[in-house]
C-alpha cells in the first residue's frame, strides 16, 4: 500500500437522514421531534466536523504499536479524571467510552492492521467503522447509537495521536448549535451558559445526546430533516422545543414576544421552585404524588432539590450495563441503600432489571433478534435466568427500613409473570426474616397489559404505565427509530384509550395507577392523566417543581372532562390543540 492519508470517511453507512416531518408550516418555521423540553432565543451556529486526516502506513509495528498504547491510555485518563464531576446520564456514557477502550475484540482488530505495517490512526480507524457498522448493520436504533459512541471515540483517539485539537467548543453567549448529528463528548463539552439550545438534523428522541442534552437542561430538538439546510450561521433563531417547532429569522414582533414568552418561563419556573417542598394537591383536594424517575445516586440528590416526593422509577438497568459481568448483591445493595438515604425514607419504586433486546449486556447469554423490542426483554429475562433475580431482589431486601422499597416489574404480559417474581420475594422474605410488607408493583407497558388490568391488578400492589413503550407497542412505531420520530406521539387518542382502560381495570381492584414514562414529564399530558384516574406521576426530576406548580392549578373534575373528549379525538394534534386551550382557560 502507497503513502498517502486516510480521511475518507469509511465504511460506516450513516443511516438516511429522517423523512422531513415539516407539513403545512409557515415559511421560516422548521418542525422536528423534542428531544429535551424548553425555549431558547439565540443565533445559529452550525457545528460542521472534519474529518481527521491520518497516514494509511506507519513507522513500523513496534513504533505504532506503541503509540496506539499511549494515546488509549491517555483518552482512558482522561475519562477517568472525570469520574464524579458529573451526573448520571454523563457517567454512563463515560463508562461506555471506558468499555470501548477496553473491549479486546477492538484492540485485537487494530493490533492486526498494525503488524501489518499500518499507522496506529489507521489501524484505529477501521477497527472502530467495523464494528460501528456492524451495530448499525444489527437494524436496532439503540445500537445504532452505540455506534455514535464508537466514532466518537475514534475522533477521541485520532486526536491524541495526531495533535489534532477538537474542533473549538467555546461559544459565543446565547449560540443555539446547529448540526448533523452530534457526538455525546461534543455534547458534554458543552457550556450550558453559552450553548443555550440544540437543533440536530438526524438524532433519536431516545439517543444519548437527547439524555446529556435534558441532563444539563438544554432544549433540542432532532429529526429536522434536510430543511435544517435553510438556517444560515448568524441567524437569529427562536427554538421551542415542547412545541416542536425552530422559528427561523423572526421578524420583530415575533421575537419581542419571544422574549416576554421566554421571561415568563423563567419566571415561572423560579416561582414553582420557591414552593417546590409543598405538598402536591388539585384545586378540588385530590392528592396527585409528585415523583421522579432515578437512573443513579446523583439524580436522586437532584430530585430531593427539586422536591420530589418519592421516586416512581429507579432505572436499575444502569448499573448493568457497559461492563463484564452482573453487579453482586453487595454492589447492588450499596446503591439502592444510598438512593434510599438520600430519599430520606420516601418511597423508592425499584424497577427490575430491563436489560435485553433494545438495552443489551454483552455478558448475558441473549441470541441476536431480529425484533429485539418483542424479545427477550424486561421481566423475561430476569425470569430466563433466575439467579439474577434472585440477586437483584436480595440487594432490593437488605435496604433498611424495610418496604421503604416498592418492586416493579417491567414488560408484564400476563399474570404468571407477577406470581412467579412475588414467588420468589416472598420466599426471600421469609428466610430473611423480613415481617413487613413489601409491595409488587407493574408496568403497563404492553397493550396486553392495559387491556387485562384488572385481571392483572388483582395480583399487584400498584401499576405504573410506562407510556413511552406503550406508545411504540400501540402505534407500532419503533421509539428510537428516526425515520418514525415525528408520528411518536403519547397523545396519540390510541394510548390515551389504554391508560383509561388501565386505570378502570386498577380501580375495580382498588389499586393505584401512575405513570413513570415520559407523558409524565409532558405539561400537555398532566391534565389528561389526572383525568383519567392516575394518581402518582414521576417525571424527569427537573420538571417537579412545574408539575407540582401545574397540578395545584387543575381541577380533577373539569380534567376529566377535558379526558373524554380527547378519548374521541381524531389526533394527537387536535388532543394537543384542546389542552393547549384548557390551560389558558385554567390560567385565566
Ligand atoms: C417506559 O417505557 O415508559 C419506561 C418508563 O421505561 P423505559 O423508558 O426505561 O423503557
Ligand atoms: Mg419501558
Amino acid at each position: 500500500m502507497g503513502e498517502g492519508t486516510d480521511a475518507a470517511p469509511g465504511p460506516v453507512a450513516a443511516p438516511p437522514p429522517p423523512p422531513s416531518p415539516q407539513v403545512d408550516l409557515p415559511e421560516g418555521q422548521l418542525a422536528g421531534t423534542l428531544a429535551a423540553p424548553g425555549y431558547a432565543i439565540g443565533t445559529a451556529r452550525w457545528l460542521r466536523v472534519a474529518e481527521i486526516a491520518v497516514p494509511v502506513d506507519g513507522q513500523g509495528p513496534v513504533v505504532e504499536g506503541a503509540r496506539l498504547d499511549r494515546a488509549l491510555s491517555a483518552v482512558r485518563d482522561r475519562l477517568a479524571a472525570r469520574d464524579g464531576t458529573e451526573a448520571g446520564a454523563g457517567a454512563a456514557i463515560r463508562a461506555a467510552h471506558i468499555a470501548f477502550l477496553d473491549d479486546p475484540d477492538l484492540r485485537d482488530a487494530a493490533d492486526r492492521d498494525v503488524a501489518a505495517g499500518r499507522d496506529a490512526g489507521h489501524a484505529w480507524r477501521n477497527a472502530t467503522r467495523a464494528q460501528a457498522a456492524t451495530l448499525r448493520r444489527l437494524g436496532d436504533a439503540r445500537l445504532a447509537e452505540r455506534a455514535d459512541d464508537l466514532l466518537d471515540l475514534e475522533r477521541q483517539v485520532l486526536g491524541e495521536l495526531t495533535g489534532i485539537v477538537e474542533e473549538e467548543t467555546a461559544f459565543a453567549p446565547g449560540t443555539i448549535l446547529i448540526a448533523d448529528d452530534l457526538l455525546p463528548s461534543q455534547v458534554m463539552a458543552l457550556d450550558p451558559a453559552c450553548v443555550v439550545g440544540l437543533v440536530v438534523e438526524r438524532g433519536g428522541p431516545t439517543s444519548h445526546v437527547a439524555i446529556l442534552a435534558a441532563t444539563m437542561g438544554l432544549p433540542a430538538l432532532v429529526a429536522i430533516g434536510a430543511p435544517i439546510g435553510g438556517i444560515a450561521d448568524g441567524a437569529t433563531l427562536i427554538l421551542d422545543a415542547d412545541g416542536g417547532i425552530v422559528h427561523v429569522a423572526p421578524d420583530d414582533a415575533m421575537l419581542t414576544a419571544a422574549h416576554g414568552q421566554a421571561h415568563a418561563r423563567a419566571a415561572a419556573r423560579a416561582a414553582a421552585l420557591e414552593q417546590a417542598e409543598q405538598t402536591c394537591i388539585t384545586a378540588d383536594g385530590v392528592r396527585i404524588e409528585a415523583f421522579a424517575n432515578l437512573g443513579s445516586a446523583e439524580d436522586a440528590v437532584v430530585a430531593m432539590a427539586n422536591g420530589a416526593e418519592g421516586s416512581g422509577l429507579l432505572r436499575t438497568e444502569f448499573l448493568f450495563l457497559e461492563r463484564d459481568h452482573a453487579p453482586d448483591a453487595d454492589e447492588q445493595a450499596a446503591l439502592y441503600g444510598t438512593i434510599a438515604a438520600t430519599l430520606q425514607g420516601r418511597p423508592l419504586i425499584v424497577r427490575l432489571l430491563d436489560v435485553g433486546g433494545d438495552k443489551p449486556a454483552s455478558y448475558l447469554p441473549i441470541a441476536a433478534e431480529e425484533n429485539p423490542a418483542l424479545g427477550l426483554r424486561g421481566i423475561r429475562v430476569a425470569l430466563a435466568m433466575p439467579d439474577i433475580l434472585e440477586t437483584q431482589l436480595r440487594a432490593i431486601l437488605s435496604v433498611r427500613p424495610a418496604g421503604q422499597c416498592r418492586i416493579m416489574i417491567p414488560m408484564v404480559a400476563s399474570v404468571g409473570e407477577i406470581t412467579a417474581v412475588r414467588q420468589v420475594v416472598d420466599r426471600l422474605r421469609a428466610e430473611l426474616g423480613i415481617g413487613e410488607r413489601v409491595e409488587v408493583g407493574i408496568m403497563v407497558e404492553t397493550p396486553a397489559a392495559a387491556v387485562t388490568s384488572a385481571t392483572l391488578a388483582a395480583h399487584a400492589d400498584f401499576l405504573s404505565i410506562g407510556t413511552n413503550d406503550l406508545t411504540q407497542y400501540a402505534l407500532a412505531m419503533d421509539r428510537g427509530n428516526p425515520a418514525v420520530a415525528g408520528g411518536i406521539d403519547g397523545l396519540h387518542p390510541a394510548v390515551l384509550q389504554l391508560i383509561a382502560h388501565t386505570t378502570d381495570g386498577a380501580r375495580r381492584r382498588g389499586r393505584w395507577v401512575g405513570v413513570c414514562g415520559g407523558l409524565a414529564s409532558d405539561r400537555l399530558a398532566v391534565p389528561l392523566l389526572i383525568g383519567l384516574g392516575v394518581t402518582e406521576l414521576s417525571a424527569s426530576p427537573r420538571f417537579v417543581p412545574e408539575l407540582k406548580a401545574l397540578v395545584r392549578r387543575l381541577d380533577s373534575r373539569a380534567c376529566h372532562g377535558l379526558a373524554i373528549r380527547a378519548l374521541a379525538a381524531a389526533s394527537p394534534r387536535e388532543v394537543r390543540a384542546m389542552v393547549r386551550e384548557f390551560l389558558l382557560e385554567v390560567a385565566a
